[in-house]
């Protein structure tokens, strides 16, 4: 006989596609609100309060990490943690300096957010919840991706699936990973070309002079043929060679530009996008959802991050209106452990291009989750955002 669990689990999933962004659809449909007189338990398992809690986290790079504008040798981060009816949802907010958040600021959001998330009777309701957590600060996007995380990943468990089968994404579609291959000495270079090489995809940050952009890409070249990504960076200020450069890159089997000119050259860029034999896709330029409309004829598309976008709900979002404006999907990461790493894997079904190597470039990653095999990304077949906590981890989460 199926079990009321296993009915449960079944039935979640059948109407889940057409749920979409509103998980809470998934009970109402099955007569299972959450709320009101037809209010029924999944488990029983705990008490049901939402609870968020949160620990910071250094993550330590195994090598020094340069890219055009700063080098740095580990990333602050913050764990967050949610409770509810006996289940645990894991979320993170990787803040890489030069983006404006700190351990603090962080801190700071989840002490302002913790009131306002805990006065939400049902952890389903992510969409509103999300919307509350955005009108709390104007920035803060890693500390608010830190609750959308731990928020999937919690309600995923509780529902009994991965959020890619939930929103009926297709792993087998997920491209090759790339890693990435920091500006370095071309002694450094030459030996990190070498680790690579087993990766399909090698990404390569330029954007410093001619010479050091050509001699990272013939230094790689000598080692091995393997697919490139470049990322600039914004390193190219004029347009002209900006141009150039990417028709050369265009006969070193390079396949994709990330962001080669400032954010405020938008103009320039738009030229170069058209001229250009290569897609050039955007990243310092698009944070958010409300940036896609204004990239539109100026990108050949977007590179989605959780720390940017405030985390999966808002993705979404911006994967389907980047689809029906016909521009190209990519997936990103900044330094991460497994925890955002596996939550970003959740949507890489839909991309064309995946970079989420942010877990492999540090040395103390805490938990495991998604999986590089064969070079695609593959994310978990666990509920929720599919990351597991490492056996002897242990992580004081705190909520005051
Ligand atoms: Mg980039």
């Amino acid at each position: 006989m199926t079990s009321r669990r296993t009915f449960l689990k079944s039935a979640g999933l059948l109407t889940a596609a057409a749920a979409l962004f509103d998980p809470a659809k998934i009970f109402a449909h099955n007569g299972m609100g959450l709320s009101g007189a037809g209010r029924r338990s999944l488990s029983g398992k705990g008490e049901k309060k939402i609870v968020l809690e949160w620990c910071p986290y250094e993550a330590k790079m195994k090598h020094v990490f340069t890219i055009s504008h700063s080098s740095r040798t580990s990333t602050p981060i913050v764990l967050t943690r949610i409770t509810y009816d006996g289940y645990t949802g894991y979320g993170e907010a990787a803040m890489p300096p030069y983006l404006g958040e700190t351990t603090s600021s962080a801190v700071e959001f989840l002490k302002k957010a913790k009131p306002e998330l805990e006065r939400f009777s049902d952890p389903f309701m992510i969409g509103d919840i999300m919307k509350d957590m955005d009108e709390l600060t104007t920035n803060n996007c890693a500390a608010k991706a830190s609750v959308d995380i731990a928020l999937h990943d919690l309600v995923g468990k509780m529902i009994g699936q991965p959020w890619w089968k939930i929103w009926g994404f297709d792993p087998a579609h997920c491209p090759n990973n790339s890693f990435t291959v920091g500006l370095d000495t071309r002694e450094v270079v030459l030996q990190k070309a070498k680790e690579a090489s087993i990766y399909k995809v090698i990404k390569v940050k330029l954007g410093r002079t001619e010479e050091q952009d050509k001699m990272m890409i013939n230094t790689i070249r000598e080692v091995c043929n393997n697919t490139i990504c470049v990322d600039a960076n914004q390193g190219w200020k004029d347009k002209h060679y900006a141009l150039d450069m990417i028709n050369w890159l265009n006969t070193k089997n390079v396949n994709m530009i990330e962001q080669p000119m400032p954010v405020g050259m938008l103009e320039d860029t738009g030229w170069v996008t058209e001229n250009s034999p290569l897609p050039i896709i955007a990243d310092e330029s698009c944070q958010r959802l409300t940036d896609i409309r204004k990239l539109h004829g100026y990108f050949t598309g977007i590179n989605i991050k959780l720390m940017k976008c405030t985390g999966l709900h808002e993705a979404r979002e911006m994967i389907s209106l980047a689809e029906a404006l016909d521009m190209k999907l990519m997936v990103g990461c900044m330094t991460e452990t497994s925890v955002a790493i596996s939550a970003a894997s959740q949507i890489a079904p839909k991309t064309k291009w995946s970079d989420l190597d942010g877990n492999w470039l540090i040395a103390n990653d805490c938990f495991t989750g998604s999986q590089v095999v064969d070079g695609r990304i593959v994310p978990s077949n666990d509920p929720g955002i599919g990351a597991k906590m490492n056996k002897g981890v242990n992580l004081q989460f705190v909520g005051a």
